[in-house]
């Protein structure tokens, strides 16, 4: 069985700070959403004030994230177009001198020379351990150290999304294809066919609903 990576996870919980059954949203307010941020490392505590513009933001990436992982695979364009609106004005680079280190594995231990001049674990200009932003490459891809707290969280959640794609892990995170759940679940099935996040929940309802159709044409 596979076993997410850390960035799919990130994605996965992002995606869920809305859940659709239970009517509740972790980011229905910037407290909110910064409270989850800490909770999930993107942010130390007592350094992130999310502000109004970045909370709408964070909304309109999470609106196109969901949309991009809709398990019919009928995404709604405008949606998955505004969040590259707020992917855009993102403050990320590819820092090609951090390639001038040993690259390191994910999984695999760290070849002899690479202890030498490794990254440090923890990002100076935040105290926070970079594993959190875009893992073992560090800093590769990374976040511009002089933006808020809360665009550089978002940097990291639009980099793990981007990261995951190219991986193609994309392909295992679906969102339920009950309405009523749109919950974002991790397919570890072989062939990653998964509609919905549970057989016993959400696929028996949507048989026991097709059933009652078919019933009542018939
Ligand atoms: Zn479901």
């Amino acid at each position: 069985m596979a076993e997410p990576s850390r960035r799919a996870l990130l994605v996965k919980e992002f995606a869920n700070t809305l859940d659709v059954e239970a009517g509740t949203d972790r980011a229905d307010s910037r407290e909110g959403l910064a409270g989850w941020l800490i909770e999930m490392g993107l942010a130390a505590a007592g350094s992130i004030d999310v502000c109004e513009s970045e909370l709408r933001d964070f909304l309109v990436l999470r609106a196109g994230v969901r949309e991009l992982l809709d398990a019919a695979g009928d995404p709604d364009p405008t949606l998955v177009a505004a969040s590259d609106e707020v992917t855009r004005r993102l403050p990320m680079f590819v820092s090609l001198s951090s390639m001038l280190r040993p690259v390191v594995v994910e999984g695999e231990p760290a070849p002899e020379d690479a202890a030498l001049d490794a990254v440090p674990a923890v990002d100076p200009a935040t105290d926070l351990p970079r594993d959190f932003f875009f893992g073992v490459e560090a800093e590769t891809l990374t976040a511009d150290p002089t933006e808020t707290a809360a665009r550089r969280a978002m940097s990291a959640i639009a980099g793990a999304v981007a990261t995951i794609r190219i991986t193609g892990e994309i392909g295992r995170l679906t969102r339920c294809a009950a309405l009523s759940c749109a919950m974002v679940f991790f397919d570890a099935s072989k062939n990653h066919s998964r509609r919905w996040c549970s057989m016993r929940v959400c696929g028996n309802r949507a048989k026991a609903r097709a059933y009652a159709a078919r019933r009542r044409e018939a």
